[in-house]
């Protein structure tokens, strides 16, 4: 077994050998700073700029006509994103769309799939995204049931993770619907999203993800997996910018149901503009589509795709593979650095690759301050309350050696105690 180095040596030597380092030139990266916060917002990509000037370019030249004559044409341009999506993450064109915003796309799926369920309770845990249990507890109180009962949270065990066999034991006889995350937000861990789909078939329960932290780093085999619906954003590994469009995808075995959030943009496509007062749901994902598609934030979408397409092409395996192996690659080496150079510090994120998503916590009691000092130094990296460091080497744009920098960095802020001049964490936004 080859010696670990964790050098700056090494780091040059992994970074040679990156199929994927030339596409780091199409990001820009502000100041030339080493940027590891991709996780929450995802840098822009020249790829992305174009795809959404040549959408402002359409507006301006074919005006209405856009939505026949654009490329695509704006009246699909949620289904057509859908269909370059559906290979990251396993599953058929059809089942796939992009549309909403994340939260939205959680209530209009939470909402459907519980209506047609047999049982009365939504498994979560407590180491979710907010948002999603604010919209699930909505949709709960919207029926008629009180969330504190319909809602069984999975408690962590250690506060960082959530044991997969604590999901199973949560679902029983009652059980309408297993919500989960791919990726934990603040740990890193993944979650084995065919174990959990499995147990909650077992006992006839239906199995929802949040691929939020996954998407564009995590390979995912959604339909093979028997997965039920899913969401995610894409503004984090896929950088497709502030707010950018949602993706979802619906099992084609549950196609033909009625949207809990009905509009006209999931209306039948063929039908749509003879404006019928009466609703009929498009007969694939597409009808989960609430409004008019909004083309604006979707268009830098099409341009990252382009980034994705490359990565594909540079090594031979499909994109998100290629990210994926570089990814671990990453976060592998991120680890050991850690352990190394920050004793101080520990590694949040399960050691166990299979375990982990694309990013890492590193956890420090001073982590807010630590994470304004390195903003101070041109590391942009982002705190979790109440301890976490978190550090993404997101693959398209980060290297070994800004790896080693970051680390280097934090062992800086933490020799000087450089983090005691910065203020303790107020109150706002972080
Ligand atoms: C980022 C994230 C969201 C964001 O939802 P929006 O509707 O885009 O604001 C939701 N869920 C998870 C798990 C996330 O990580």
């Amino acid at each position: 077994m080859e010696e670990f180095e964790s050098g700056a040596a090494f780091a040059a030597r992994r970074d040679a050998e990156d199929p994927l380092a030339h596409l780091a030139d199409r990001f820009y990266d502000p100041d030339d700073e080493l940027y590891v916060d991709g996780n929450s917002l995802g840098l822009l990509s020249a790829d992305a700029e174009d795809a959404l000037d040549s959408a402002v370019d359409e507006w301006r030249d074919l005006a209405i006509r856009g939505w026949t004559e654009a490329d695509p044409e704006w009246f699909h341009y949620g289904e057509r994103l859908g269909d370059r999506l559906a290979p990251l993450v396993g599953a058929a064109d059809e089942e796939v769309v992009v549309a909403n915003s994340t939260t939205v796309n959680i209530h209009t799926l939470i909402g459907t799939f519980y209506d047609r369920a047999d049982g009365t309770e939504i498994v979560v845990n407590d180491l979710d995204f907010p948002t999603d249990h604010y919209a699930i507890r909505a949709q709960l109180r919207q029926r008629g049931r009180d969330p504190d009962e319909a809602l069984t949270v999975v408690e962590s065990r250690d506060g960082r993770t959530i044991e997969e066999a604590d999901v199973v034991d949560a679902i029983g006889a009652d059980t309408a619907i297993v919500f989960m995350p791919s990726v934990l937000y603040r740990s890193g861990q993944l979650l084995d999203v065919e174990r959990i789909t499995e147990a909650a078939h077992e006992a006839d329960a239906l199995a929802g993800f949040d691929l939020a932290h996954s998407v564009g780093v995590v390979p995912h085999d959604l339909s093979a997996a028997g997965v039920d619906f899913a969401v995610w954003c894409t503004y984090k590994y896929l950088n497709a910018g502030p707010g950018s469009i949602a993706g979802l995808y619906v099992a084609e075995r549950h196609f033909g149901e009625t949207p809990a959030l009905a509009g006209w943009w999931g209306h039948e496509k063929e039908t749509q503009f003879e404006m019928n007062p009466t609703y009929t749901p498009a007969a694939d994902a597409g009808a989960y589509q609430i409004g008019t598609v909004p083309v604006l934030s979707a268009a830098p979408l099409a341009g990252s795709l382009d980034v994705f397409a490359d990565a594909a092409d540079a090594t031979d395996a499909g994109a998100v593979e290629a990210v994926r192996e570089k990814s671990l690659g990453l976060t592998d080496y991120l680890v050991a650095l850690v352990d190394e150079r920050l004793p101080e510090c520990e590694v949040g994120t399960p050691r166990d690759p299979e375990r982990r998503g694309g990013h890492v916590a590193i956890e420090h009691p001073e982590g807010y301050r630590i994470t304004e000092a390195l903003k101070a130094r041109g590391v942009v990296a982002d705190f979790r309350p109440p301890n976490v460091v978190r550090v993404c080497p997101s693959p398209l744009y980060v290297g070994y050696e800004d790896v080693w920098e970051v680390v280097e960095a934090f062992r800086a802020v933490l020799d000087g105690d450089e983090y005691e001049s910065f203020d303790k964490r107020g109150g706002g936004v972080t």
